[in-house]
């Protein structure tokens, strides 16, 4: 079986317009990536364009086909770049900007004369550039890079930057010695890998905005929408995965919280204050309780945190700055009135008050319903 160059073309300009007509269909489905997704579909238009000028140059006279050709392929893989910016809220512009201007300009100035030499290697200089580019600008995104198709639209980008730049710097040195047949071969696996490239990219990149979205509705499905803290399903989780991976050296304690008469702080100043003190709430708990601490808010006006402490009074000395520092909050109302809240605090200790995480959850409800009948705002120790 023997592929000649022309198929190659009819091939990759085949598979450029698929991926493009896919990826410009999953807009619809992904409208936080509606901009990247049209960007990139436009992005393979132009360069199964390009794959479709370079099959025809010869039907233009002298260099005008093989140097639009060129430009618009370049324009196609700069689209490409700028798409792989965006979703990592960057923009290249005025980058795109220099390298197409300066394209432009080599075949303005060199087609007529140097037609064959710019076509077979210089045209290949850009293409490898802006591809290493869109490789880097997918490898430095820290959000993206968690994701699992990742490392397979860098790797793609790479490998096209790589083939491009063997064309442009490695083949005008083995050339001399390697003939036209060396030329011949080189055409050929630059277009193989041309068609490989134009289905594994955009086949990455959809999976990519796929499994993005699907983390983000993770990630939603564990979030307290009103505080940003974990919720409930999340904190069960989290807290059965950190008692189970728990070493014998250190000591670990169950804070219960319970706002103090809070439906009458709804009741007095509406419902929007009462949000208001609840998400301020959550925010004076993280910072006190460190970053080490898994807190969640598992209730209307009831949260929960699971830290690490040296030892009991360390635990009971947060807990008891919690209540204090809270109390001495002033909210502030909707009507400018002074809302001021207070807190009570039940702590168990894992180990000494409860082995599983529903005993230590029954032993700190216990204790936090200590600290109400005494008169609330206050710990109380298991
Ligand atoms: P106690 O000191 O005994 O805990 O009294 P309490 O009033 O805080 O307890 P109670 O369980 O009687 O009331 C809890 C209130 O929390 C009732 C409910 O309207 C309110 N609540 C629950 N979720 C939300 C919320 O998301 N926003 C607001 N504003 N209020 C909420
Ligand atoms: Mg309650
Ligand atoms: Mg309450």
């Amino acid at each position: 079986m023997r592929f000649d160059l022309p198929t190659l073309y009819f091939l990759a300009i085949g598979t450029l317009v698929l991926s493009s007509l896919m990826t410009f269909w999953e807009r619809y489905a992904r409208p936080l990536r509606r901009h990247e997704l049209g960007m990139l579909a436009g992005a393979y238009a132009t360069l199964a364009a390009g794959c479709g000028l370079a099959l025809g140059r010869s039907l233009f006279p002298g260099a005008i086909g093989a140097g639009l050709a060129n430009i618009v392929m370049l324009c196609g893989y700069l689209l490409v770049f700028q798409a792989a910016a965006r979703l990592a809220g960057r923009s290249h512009v005025p980058m795109i900007g220099v390298i197409l201007g300066f394209q432009v300009l080599v075949w303005a100035v060199g087609g007529a004369r140097w037609q064959t030499v710019i076509w077979t290697y210089a045209s290949a200089f850009p293409i490898g550039l802006v591809s290493g580019l869109t490789a880097w600008e997918l490898l430095r995104n820290g959000r993206l890079r968690v994701l699992r198709s990742h490392r397979i639209a860098v790797a793609f980008a790479a490998m096209h930057c790589f083939t491009y730049m063997l064309r442009a710097i490695v083949l005008p040195v083995l050339e001399p010695q390697g003939g036209a047949g060396l030329l011949a071969l080189s055409s050929f696996a630059t277009m193989y890998e041309g068609v490989l490239y134009s289905v594994g990219l955009p086949m990455a990149l959809l999976a990519l905005v796929r499994e993005e979205a699907h983390d983000q509705l993770l990630q939603a499905s564990h979030t307290d929408y009103l505080t940003g803290l974990g919720n409930r399903r999340w904190f069960f989780k989290e807290a059965e995965r950190r008692i189970g991976s728990m070493g014998a050296d250190g000591r670990t304690f169950m804070l219960a919280f319970d706002l103090d008469h809070f439906k009458s702080i709804n009741d007095r100043f509406g419902h929007a204050t009462g949000d208001e003190v609840l998400k301020r709430f959550a925010g004076f708990v993280r910072r006190s309780v460190g970053p080490s601490a898994i807190l969640a808010r598992i209730g209307g006006e009831e949260f929960v945190a699971l830290l690490p402490c040296r030892s009991d009074v360390e635990a009971a000395a947060i807990a008891q700055q919690v209540v204090n520092g809270f109390a001495a909050i002033d909210i502030g109302g909707e009507y400018g009135e002074d809302v001021k809240a207070t807190v009570s605090i039940g702590i168990a200790e894992l180990g000494c008050d409860g082995d599983t995480l529903a005993e230590l959850l029954a032993a700190a409800d216990a204790a936090l319903y200590r600290a109400k009948g005494s008169g609330r705002n206050r710990v109380e120790p298991a």
